[in-house]
């Protein structure tokens, strides 16, 4: 458990921006430092794409980039880094999770006002073995904590709505973005919006 921990804080430690990487405990100075800042390890010690921003992604290729664009070859824009990989590359953490939240609130969406038994199971089931099986393993971990602190609400569409923006909002403070009014999840996940633009 400790060594978990300890291994966990290093994966962190070597990846967030802010923590330093010369932590005291043994995994961390086993970890590369070699690793620019931003990406996030995997459990297997190695880039975790899905769990890493492109711009960092793009970061640790840029001294090869930078052959290859004098070579007259493959250049990648800085906005293009800005804006994520393309579209048929590997998702990054954004575009996953960009992704993820649009199939989630989807799925709240289409959720019955009053869920039969059956429904709510299933629907409790869905919601944790996702959190198990996020790819960005950072992130199913802070996810399961926050499921572990606010039980999903399943007993109709309002409260899994109601609950999942919540959910969203955690993530959202957590990575210092504006909390979404969950007043108008409604509009933005199922309805579209008073003035007409999503009809
Ligand atoms: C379960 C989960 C955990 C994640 N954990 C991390 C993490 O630990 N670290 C990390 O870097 N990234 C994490 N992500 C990804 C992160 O949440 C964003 O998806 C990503 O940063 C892209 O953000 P975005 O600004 O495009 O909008 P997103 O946060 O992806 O939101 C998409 C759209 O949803 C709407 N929206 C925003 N907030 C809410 C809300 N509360 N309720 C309803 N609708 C809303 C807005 O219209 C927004 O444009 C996680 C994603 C998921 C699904």
């Amino acid at each position: 458990m400790a060594e978990e921990a300890s291994f966990r804080n290093a994966m962190m430690a070597a990846t967030t921006p802010g923590l330093s990487v010369t932590s005291d405990s043994a995994a961390a100075d086993q970890q590369p430092k070699k690793f620019p800042k931003g990406i996030v390890l995997g459990k297997d010690g190695k880039p975790c794409r899905s769990c890493t921003s492109f711009a960092a992604w793009a970061a640790q290729t840029k001294d090869k980039t930078k052959k290859d664009a004098a070579a007259g070859s493959r250049a990648v824009s800085t906005t293009a880094v800005a804006s994520g990989p393309p579209a048929d590359c590997p998702p990054d953490v954004e575009t996953l999770g960009r992704s993820t939240w649009t199939l989630l609130h989807s799925i709240a969406a289409s959720y019955p006002e009053s869920p039969s038994r059956t429904q709510q199971s299933d629907l409790l089931s869905f919601v944790g073995l996702f959190s198990k099986l996020y790819p960005c393993w950072v992130c199913a971990e802070d996810f399961q904590g926050y499921m572990a602190r606010q039980k999903p609400e399943v007993s109709s569409r309002d409260e899994f709505s109601q609950w999942l923006c919540r959910a969203h909002n955690d993530v959202n403070r957590k990575l210092g973005k504006p909390e979404f009014d969950c007043s108008r999840w409604d509009e933005r996940w199922r309805t579209g919006w008073k003035d007409g633009r999503c009809d």
